[in-house]
């Protein structure tokens, strides 16, 4: 059976970064077909609009899409077009794993295997309500969670262990000071881990899990939490095991699943040949996993991980004197 996914090749260092990976991809017959999608500014060059709607009905039809980063210009409607997708197709799961590999700058050689489940589409981080006071002096944000919204995230968080092995749930909360909003997420929480009774649950604060992530990164499998606190904490984890090139991301809803690079579209280095492919790589393996391929998932990580230690080909910011391309290649002859 073929699988037709959606490729936005994006801006900046996207289109290098896509090539590079969809040459990994070729040569692992995956039985992948690609549609070609524009979104960003090539679009709006193109097309006269950054979120085309054939590029809407690409994904709504194919259910997955691979992206690269896009850039959203300033004054053309949407602040972020990434946030624009994840409303339009509620893609409430933001899935982002954090993992040591060898030979990165990193402060976490080994012993990180985490993932941050953040929960997409509500708290503090979608800006609603938002005023300030014509004086300027007072400025407000309306804060809200919903049962429904936090019982999906832990779920997805729950079901994710279980799915891929994985032994702990960390909830992490704010519950003894924002008693009402992060309280309901706590007590969402809870309810939803009694069904895991085969997962282990612990509970921890905001504020902690920050210090304990420096610490002891070694303690945490799956993290599960609000919006906001999810974007920081996910920032943090990437930080841990060195850094944005290497850290990738899902977007998923029920209809649809959006995977992509954490970074942005890296314009200090575009057209350059510099940049690291990892990240979107890491996000297509995400994919596979995805489409329920766990097996060529691992061959791709395992491939990754066997080109970063024989130092063979890597990108400028992995101290080696490789170009996205020859990085590729390397990993591509590993499979
Ligand atoms: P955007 O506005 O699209 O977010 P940005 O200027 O914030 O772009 P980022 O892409 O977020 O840039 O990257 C920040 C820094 O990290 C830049 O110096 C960039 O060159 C570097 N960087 C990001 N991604 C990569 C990558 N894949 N390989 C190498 N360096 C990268
Ligand atoms: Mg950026």
């Amino acid at each position: 059976m073929t699988q037709t996914i959606t490729v936005i090749r994006g801006d900046g260092i996207g289109p290098e970064i896509m090539d590079a990976t969809l040459h990994v991809l070729d040569s692992m017959n995956l039985g992948l077909q690609y549609e070609f999608a524009d979104a960003g500014l090539v679009a709006l060059e193109k097309q006269g609009e950054l979120l085309p709607a054939a590029t809407m009905d690409s994904i709504r039809k194919n259910r997955i899409a691979l992206k690269s980063p896009l850039t959203t210009p300033v004054g053309e409607g949407f602040s972020s077009i990434n946030v624009e997708l994840r409303k339009r197709f509620d893609l409430y799961a933001n899935v982002r794993p954090a993992k040591s590999f060898p030979n990165t700058k990193s402060r976490f050689p080994s012993g990180v295997d985490l993932i941050t489940v953040r929960e997409n589409t509500e708290g503090a981080y979608i800006g609603e309500g938002q005023t300030l006071s014509a004086d300027g002096e007072v400025a407000t944000l309306t804060q809200k969670i919903t049962r429904r919204g936090s019982e999906r995230i832990v779920r997805y968080a729950f079901e994710l262990a279980r799915r891929t092995g994985r032994k702990k749930v960390t909830i992490v909360h704010k519950a003894n000071i924002l008693k009402s909003t992060s309280g309901l997420f706590l007590k969402t929480a809870r309810a939803v881990a009694t069904e895991y009774p085969d997962i282990e649950c612990n509970e921890m604060i905001v504020d902690n899990t920050c210090m304990q992530l420096v610490m002891r990164p070694e303690q945490f499998d799956i993290i599960v939490t609000t919006n906001l606190f999810g974007d920081i904490i996910s920032d943090l984890c990437a930080g841990l095991v060195g850094g944005l090139g290497l850290a990738p991301g899902a977007n998923i809803g029920t209809d649809a699943a959006i995977f992509e690079a954490v970074h942005g579209t890296a314009p200090d280095i575009a057209g350059q040949g510099k940049a690291n492919p990892c990240a979107l790589l890491l996000a297509a393996a995400q994919m596979l996993d995805h489409l329920a391929m766990p097996e060529k998932a691992t061959r791709l990580r395992e491939a990754i991980i066997a080109t970063l230690e024989a130092k063979d080909s890597l990108t400028p910011d992995l101290g080696g004197s490789g170009n996205t391309m020859s990085f590729a290649k390397a990993i591509a002859t590993r499979i």
